[in-house]
């Protein structure tokens, strides 16, 4: 019989990268807190319905990409693509907006999209997501954008560039949809097989198109700035006031348009200068119309994502956490006695483990070697005679013997 191979586009993490995540979920936890947001966790499986209703049918994420199943009861399951649809769902059916004004949410978690594998995208991929939900001020968007930005300063990612557009809203937008179909139908010859279908069913969604060939023409196409009604320009101003108040800097990208149907008004996207063609780390925007197409009320909500595959390439290496200590002990009678000095240690706070076999002195001191310890604690019958422990420096060198009531005082003090 074969191994068994873990499928392609999924990964396994070992702790080297499994830490990277954790300490940028920490970093998230952190600074998202300050700002008054807390953490939901909705599920990774959702009815096939939800994601078809607000990411659209027309997309690439829900015509190609979704993990999508009939289960035993005939019910059409999708594993989420994204998280926004989930949470979305989860304050409609539980109509959070009974309860508080404004809910400012974050989740961190696994994403799936069957896309091809490539360097920092993976089938099974990590988000970190906010949503504000009732609140329509622009307030509400500069303050998300600073808080991205504080959250990538937190993880080391320093080149950074914000990228900001406003999409413009149900009174204003169609006009300029309609400006930009006819461009598109003139110049469609130039245009790619993508950009041609997506001119019918999506056209904004044209500007989106990396391809040089396509990015050329839109050069010259109508601009959603020029079509914003005096609502969205002045929500677009207070933004970037706010931003500049904030000492964020920023540049307009009139193509900036996210990859989703519900986005209205201020769409931004941050990007890094370090990878090239994959370039952009984090993105969001305004999606005042999601709720309402859920059957929930009228209700704004402006959020974002960061793509953690992409952040874990960028970020500098983080510390892993040192264990405190490695205790060896070298005689089998007393296995008991150093377990119980181990779980001692280990209820005060200090980290380490121990051998449970005795083996020759060389290969137990090579395990306190690899283990990385400051401290490797040595119990032979000398030291149990005596109520002591041997306290070996694994950085410094020297070793003492100390009575047992003090190793916690020595490995504690010399932590700091
Ligand atoms: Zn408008
Ligand atoms: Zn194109």
């Amino acid at each position: 019989m074969s191994r068994i191979s873990r499928i392609k586009g999924f990964a396994d993490m070992f702790p080297e990268e499994s830490e990277r995540y954790t300490f940028m979920e920490a970093q998230a936890r952190r600074i998202f807190g300050v700002c008054g947001f807390r953490e939901w966790r909705t599920p990774l499986l959702e009815l096939t319905e939800l994601f078809r209703r607000t990411i659209g049918d027309e997309t690439d994420v829900v015509q190609k990409e979704m993990y999508t199943f009939v289960d035993a009861k005939g019910r059409s399951l999708s594993l989420r693509p994204e998280a926004t649809a989930g949470i979305v769902r989860a304050y409609v059916q539980e109509s959070c907006y009974e309860r508080e004004r404004v809910s400012r949410v974050f989740t961190c978690g696994p994403m799936f999209r069957h896309e091809r594998p490539q360097k920092g995208r993976m089938r099974q991929f990590h988000q970190i997501n906010c949503e504000c939900l009732g609140d329509p001020s622009p307030m509400a968007d500069a303050e998300m954008i600073l808080m991205l930005l504080e959250f990538l300063k937190a993880i080391g990612i320093g080149k950074t560039v914000l990228k900001l557009n406003s999409l413009g809203c149900v009174a204003c937008r169609p006009a300029y949809v309609e400006r930009l179909g006819e461009f598109l139908a003139k110049v469609s010859g130039d245009l790619c097989p993508d950009c041609k279908r997506r001119a019918a069913a999506n056209t904004m969604r044209v500007l989106d198109c990396k391809r040089p060939e396509c990015r050329a023409v839109l050069e010259r196409g109508p601009k959603m700035s020029d079509f914003q009604c005096a609502d969205c320009r002045d929500h677009f101003g207070r933004v970037t006031r706010l931003l500049d108040a904030g000492g964020a800097a920023y540049e307009t990208d009139p193509c900036l348009v996210r990859g989703l149907d519900y986005y209205c008004r201020t769409a931004f996207e941050v990007l890094s200068a370090d990878i090239g063609a994959q370039s952009a780390v984090a993105g969001g925007g305004r999606y005042d119309g999601l709720v309402w197409s859920l059957n929930g009320p009228d209700i704004p909500g402006v959020g974002f994502a960061c793509g953690l595959e992409r952040l874990a390439m960028l970020m500098p290496p983080t510390a892993s956490a040192v264990p405190d200590f490695h205790l060896l002990v070298l005689d089998e009678g007393l296995l008991e006695d150093g377990f119980a000095l181990m779980q001692d240690l280990r209820g005060r706070g200090l980290s380490g483990v121990m051998n449970h076999e005795v083996s020759g002195f060389k290969g137990l001191m090579r395990q306190a070697d690899r283990s990385g310890a400051w401290f490797c604690l040595l119990l032979g019958p000398d030291e149990a005679a005596a109520g002591a422990v041997t306290v070996k420096d694994m950085r410094e060198g020297g070793q003492r013997t100390v009575p047992r009531e003090n190793v916690y005082d020595i490995l504690a003090g010399d932590k700091s």
